[in-house]
């Protein structure tokens, strides 16, 4: 069973730094068909010029590239994210990712390069629990 450590919750806000979008390390946003195709919509491009020019294949998954000297991602520009509003799932639900919820030292360890991490509000065990989960964040009525 999994450990309910973070039972009565965890703080977080967003201090809106843009560190985790960044570099020095390669990193990787996974995105899925439907997240292409509402950031492609959300900046005027069909899907394949988007896949085109801001997408890589790993395997049999997707990730946005990143820009070559910096390692950021391919989208930050002056700490904002031109696609925020249609963000990718794994952006939307940083830093309650499972990775980061395994054990307090993994999420103290998040913390050393997320100020948001451990400041703030408080998100219940419930609210967390739904965000680690979440695969999807839209409804299927954003794609028509
Ligand atoms: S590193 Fe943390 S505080 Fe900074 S933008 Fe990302 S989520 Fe927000
Ligand atoms: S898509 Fe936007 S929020 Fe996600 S990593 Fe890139 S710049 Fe950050």
């Amino acid at each position: 069973m999994r450990n309910k450590w973070y039972i009565a919750g965890l703080h977080f806000e967003c201090s809106g730094c843009g560190r985790c979008c960044m570099g020095p390390g390669e990193g990787y946003v996974w995105i899925t068909k439907p997240e292409i195709e509402m950031m492609a919509k959300h900046l005027s491009m069909d899907a394949d010029q988007f896949r085109g020019k801001y997408c890589r294949r790993i395997g049999n998954r997707t990730s946005l590239i990143e820009q070559p000297k910096t390692l950021d991602c391919i989208f930050l520009q002056n700490r904002a994210c031109p696609v925020y509003p249609v963000r990718p799932n794994q952006c939307r639900t940083w830093p309650f990712w499972n990775s980061n919820l395994e054990h307090p030292d993994y999420w103290n360890m998040a913390g050393q390069t997320c100020p948001g991490i451990n400041r703030g509000r408080l998100y219940t065990f419930e609210e967390i629990e739904m965000l680690r989960t979440q695969k999807k964040w839209w409804s299927d009525d954003d794609l028509e």
